[in-house]
């Protein structure tokens, strides 16, 4: 009845713990939420106020289907500026969030029998996308003790001629980890090698610890402007998840390709997200700088309090805001242990494969949340664990 187009596709794991958490709460539970991967913050309050300014200015129109030139014109010189790369606006494409800029530039390189790999454990988006589009997706497994960066004699040995497009995502979710620069410069030689095109979903690029400035991007690496398409927007950093508004850089020719995918689905991104975005980069970025060094706050102490629990061991990552601890001392899977949390001690949180079967052994903790609550939930956990 239906086409089989969309027969792989499922519910993302995080609605489906959101769900029964929330059925607990109604029954009177008292739950600590961390498996939403999204920012506990307002959005600032600059940028809310833009975009307030820009509907009553009457800016809620149809705008150009691959954004505003004003609007491309400054992420073009603010993605070129943090990344040390030269982007023109026309490489630019905005989308109703960043989600798009992973689907129609698959839509637009990916025959049906092309083989796309891509992390897992990884965003269930690139896998649900690869198949949408008749692509063959092979993923590729993360090492933990290499900041869960792609295993690359796996990598190496699954890349060949068949491979069209390679996703990436660094830092990552739901790992943290970032993608070493040699690792980067492994994976660009081979897109080179094979004539594959990279993915590099950098939505977290500024989400980034211990000093470190943006996460380094495989754009920058030579030769790589011609077959990459840095995906990024604004929900993480600018705490902008319900307004829609991400983008795409990529070569100039593919971005028309893009943008007549837009044209034809979603027509364009609202006007005033876009008003309300040109004010979050061009904006002053005070907020950006106080919210990362309070995530940073949070990542210390949940990696400290994860690995005081019997049975669990946990990298401490250097971006996002995710943990993916490791249980397997603890002789449970994944799913038995998040449901075993859930229900016993009220921390909700999701299992390592809900990104992929290779989180086997894993969880993942999204620590958008205030350090009490951290605290409070491995205290919980602790009693558990004994
Ligand atoms: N990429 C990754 C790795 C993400 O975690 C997310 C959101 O969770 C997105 C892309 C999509 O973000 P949005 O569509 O809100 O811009």
């Amino acid at each position: 009845m239906y086409a089989d187009r969309t027969n792989h596709l499922k519910e993302e794991g995080a609605y489906a713990v959101l769900a029964k958490a929330q059925a607990l709460e109604a029954s009177g539970r008292e739950i600590i939420h961390f498996e939403i991967g999204q920012p506990d913050f307002e959005t600032f309050s600059n940028i809310s106020l833009a975009g307030m300014r820009a509907i009553a200015n009457g800016r809620t129109r149809y705008t150009p289907p691959a954004g505003t030139p004003a609007f491309r014109q400054a992420i073009a010189m603010d993605a070129s500026a943090r990344r040390g790369i030269e982007i023109a606006p026309n490489q630019v494409v905005v989308s109703p969030g960043g989600k798009p800029n992973i689907f129609f530039p698959t839509l637009a390189l990916v025959n049906p029998g092309d083989e796309v790999i891509y992390p897992n454990p990884g965003f269930p988006t690139y896998e649900a996308m690869i198949g949408v589009a008749g692509g063959v997706p092979v993923p590729v497994p993360l090492v933990e003790e290499n900041d869960f960066s792609f295993d690359l004699d796996v990598f190496d040995k699954l890349i060949n001629e068949k491979t069209k497009l390679i996703i990436i995502n660094s830092p990552s979710n739901p790992t943290g980890g970032i993608i070493p620069k040699a690792d980067l410069e492994h994976i660009a030689a081979a897109a080179k090698k094979y004539d594959a095109w990279v993915l590099s979903d950098e939505i977290y690029a500024r989400i980034v610890y211990d000093g470190m400035e943006d996460a380094p991007s495989i754009y920058a690496l030579s030769g790589m402007d011609e077959r990459t398409i840095i995906m990024d927007g604004f929900s993480k950093t600018y705490a902008m998840t319900g307004w829609r508004l991400g983008y795409g850089i990529m070569p100039k020719e593919l971005a028309e390709r893009v943008g007549l995918l837009l044209t034809h689905s979603v027509g364009s991104t609202a006007e005033f997200a876009q008003y309300a975005g040109l004010e979050a980069i061009t904006g002053d970025q005070e907020q950006v700088t106080k919210v990362v060094a309070e995530y940073e706050r949070r990542r210390n102490v949940i990696v400290d309090g994860l690995n005081s629990l019997n049975g669990i061991s946990c990298q401490k990552p250097q971006g996002a805001f995710y943990v993916f601890p490791n249980i397997k001392a603890t002789g449970k899977t994944s799913d038995e242990f998040a449901n075993w949390v859930l229900e016993e001690a009220g921390v909700a949180l999701l299992p390592g494969t809900s990104f992929g079967k290779y989180g086997e052994g894993y969880l993942r903790l999204s620590y958008a949340n205030s350090i009490e609550n951290i605290e409070k939930a491995i205290e919980k956990l602790r009693v558990l664990l004994g």
